[in-house]
């Protein structure tokens, strides 16, 4: 076998300490104020907003559940979280400090990781990982297609249900991140998904580059731990119901922000400027 070339791309520069000090903020006494918060009921879907420069977390409190997560431009849903090119330019799943990217022709990091209560999860036996960008959420497309039911509350219909009162519609939803789910490829590179590991006030948290719209969906399959296809996965010995439980999301405004963040700027979308090799010839004649 020829040796494993080395990883393609290398990590993109960011300011550690700076990440490091907006994450300390969280076990500082009076260093964040709650500005949002809100339960997700199981089964449901919502979206809310994090301004540039606030720090979002979303918690497990009942215990272990995944949720879906898209995140937008506030201001411009075109730009919206790319889970691809996120895969490349960090790892299979989300760690402390990674960065999510957005998509062309933007390309630059919409949140950045700042905590992550999970992070000593490393790889299972089963070679899973956590906090999973390989799959994407559950659609009542592939559901119907694979169990021949009709069901409403997959995590793309609870997305798309979420963000109608931003405006924006089913085709604004997107691959998403996997929050607290584990999942991997086997031998063979078949996708395969174990039990969420998140236990009551397990958290994941980031930090807004900028303006974001965020939307998050309570699985249905809630921990993954009987997962099956269609509603119940009635007949199949599965009772997926009893597995799920809710989310919260939690919002902070951090409160020494002129010193805290006097070295961050608001990242640009990356620098390319050309026209993909279009030649406009001015000697073309139109009428
Ligand atoms: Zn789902």
């Amino acid at each position: 076998m020829a040796p494993r070339a080395p990883p393609a791309y290398d990590p993109i520069p960011l300011n550690k300490p700076l990440y490091k000090a907006i994450a300390d903020t969280g076990s500082v006494s009076g260093a964040r104020k709650l500005v949002n918060s809100f339960n997700l009921p199981i089964r449901s879907g919502r979206a809310w907003e994090v301004r540039a420069g606030q720090v979002c977390r979303i918690i497990t409190p009942e215990g272990p559940q995944v949720g879906d997560l898209n995140i937008w431009n506030r201001h411009n849903p075109r730009e919206r979280f790319w889970a691809a090119r996120t895969r490349q330019l960090q790892q299979s799943h989300v760690k402390l400090f990674d960065r999510l990217w957005s998509c062309l022709p933007f390309l630059r990091p919409l949140v950045t990781v700042t905590a992550d209560s999970l992070s000593n999860y490393g790889v299972d036996e089963a070679g899973g990982r956590v906090h999973d960008l390989l799959g994407t959420r559950c659609d009542p497309y592939v559901n119907q297609l694979i169990s021949g039911t009709s069901f409403d509350f997959q995590c793309h219909s609870n997305l798309t249900r979420a963000v109608l009162p931003y405006g924006l519609s089913e085709s604004d939803v997107h691959d998403v991140l996997n929050v607290f789910q584990v999942a991997g490829l086997d031998e063979s590179g078949r996708y395969f998904m174990q039990p969420c590991p998140a236990k009551a006030g397990d958290y994941w948290e980031f930090f807004a580059e900028t303006d974001v719209l965020c939307a998050l969906s309570t699985c249905p399959g809630g921990d993954l731990s009987q997962w099956g296809w269609g509603e119940g996965a009635e007949g199949s010995g599965t009772d997926m119901l009893s597995c799920c439980r809710p989310l919260a999301v939690e919002v902070y405004e951090l409160m020494n922000r002129e010193e805290l963040l006097k070295d961050w700027k608001e990242p640009l979308p990356a620098a390319y400027r050309g026209i993909h090799g279009l030649v406009l010839d001015p000697n073309s004649s139109r009428v």
